[in-house]
């Protein structure tokens, strides 16, 4: 696993629509690679996806992230100027049954506007105006089939695709493993040391504004809750292009309380997360009625330890990235995809100039 594969970078299936394999689609088709992604959901995003409700719209895998890689930084500047990304949160706190504090957060995050997913939406629009580009949503790859031309692959439906000269994966390391298990020992055993973490995500949409908390401003827009099932309380209708939506509430669970609950009804989640949230308020407190709630179950949300690795391949033209062999982040994702497609493109480079002088 130490060389990208030798065989030529012409026709690239990537599958996986969140972060990472856009951002490593998008490289690729700037470079004039043809490439395909599949995702099994009906939309982008994967992890950065967004509930979309008639009253609401709340983001339920990532609510905000950081940016430390000057490549990311880059991207992310240029998503700022465009407004598709803005600061948020400016106001945080930490919460807990004796009171609110003003949380003073170091780093400065990002949001998508008007909603999470739409940085992916942007990517995913954004690679498909290069030629010989598709994405495939709703289309669940079951199985790789090595043919004397390349990879195919073969979805839930019994659809064949292909062939394909490589083929990278982004999905978390146990839904990757049926694929590669039959081809590939070494990335085989690589997911199966990945350990996965799972985590709820529960939503409340309310029928009136939150009260001002103990010890809190009524402008709160994020909250770490000192809680045993509830870690973190985003306000949705105060990320930037939502101002309009009412009192929407995304509520994120502890991952060992998670686990423990992991094959709980989601309505049975929703309300202890929303009990959960409301023991940060005075017993007293007259609170607002749920008018919408339900809970999302993340079964591999983050990979349980983090490693150095942005991406692994093999001489065969399979490959993995995505941010579980690293720190689950959105910027690990894209460090991680884009990384992946430049050492491909820097391979075939290689090759090719290889290629034309034979004599050295
Ligand atoms: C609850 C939660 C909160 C988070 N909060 C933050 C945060 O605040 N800040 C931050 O930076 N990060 C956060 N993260 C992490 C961040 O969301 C991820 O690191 C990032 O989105 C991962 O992107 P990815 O492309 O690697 O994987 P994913 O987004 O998981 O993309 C993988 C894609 O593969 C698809 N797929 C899987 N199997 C198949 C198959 N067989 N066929 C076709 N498609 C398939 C999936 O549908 C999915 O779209 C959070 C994650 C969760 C779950």
């Amino acid at each position: 696993m130490t060389t990208v594969t030798s065989a030529p970078l012409s026709n690239v299936a990537v599958v996986g629509a969140g972060m990472a394999g856009l951002a490593c689609a998008n490289r690729l088709a700037e470079h004039g690679v043809a490439v395909t992604v599949f995702d099994k959901a009906r939309g982008p995003g994967g992890r950065m996806s967004t509930k979309r409700l008639d009253q609401a719209q709340l983001d339920l895998g990532a609510q905000a992230f950081t940016v430390r890689d000057p490549a990311f930084r880059d991207a992310v500047a240029g998503w700022l100027s465009s407004g598709l990304v803005a600061p948020w949160p400016v106001v945080s706190y930490q919460a807990s049954s004796s009171g609110w504090q003003l949380h003073h957060d170091p780093h400065t995050r990002y949001t998508g506007v008007p909603r999470m997913s739409a940085v992916t939406r942007h990517l995913a629009d954004r690679f498909q105006t290069h030629p010989q580009t598709a994405l495939h949503l709703a289309t669940r790859i079951e199985a790789l089939q090595r043919s004397p031309n390349g990879w195919q692959l073969q979805d839930a439906q019994g659809r064949d695709f292909g062939p394909f000269d490589h083929v990278v994966l982004t999905t978390p390391p146990p839904q990757a493993l049926p694929l590669l298990a039959p081809w590939e020992a070494t990335l085989a055993e690589a997911c199966r040391a990945r350990d996965q973490r799972s985590c709820w995500a529960a939503w409340a949409v309310l029928d009136a504004p939150l009260p001002t908390p103990p010890g809190g401003q009524s402008d709160w827009q994020m909250a770490r809750i000192d809680h045993p099932a509830l870690r973190l309380v985003s306000r949705n209708q105060t990320k930037p292009g939502r101002e309009q939506q009412p009192e929407s509430l995304s509520l994120m669970a502890h991952l060992d309380w998670s686990e423990a609950h992991l094959e709980d009804d989601p309505q049975a989640v929703a309300e202890l997360l929303w009990a959960a949230f409301t023991a940060s308020f005075p017993a007293d407190t007259p609170l607002p009625l749920r008018v919408s709630s339900g809970a999302h179950r993340w079964r591999y949300a983050q990979p349980s330890t983090a490693d150095d690795r942005l991406f692994l391949y093999s001489d065969s033209g399979l490959a993995m990235c995505g941010d579980s062999f690293t720190a689950s982040r959105v910027e690990s994702a894209w460090v991680s995809g884009t990384q992946m497609a430049q050492a491909l493109i820097d391979r075939s480079v290689h090759n090719r100039a290889g290629e034309s002088q034979p004599n050295k």
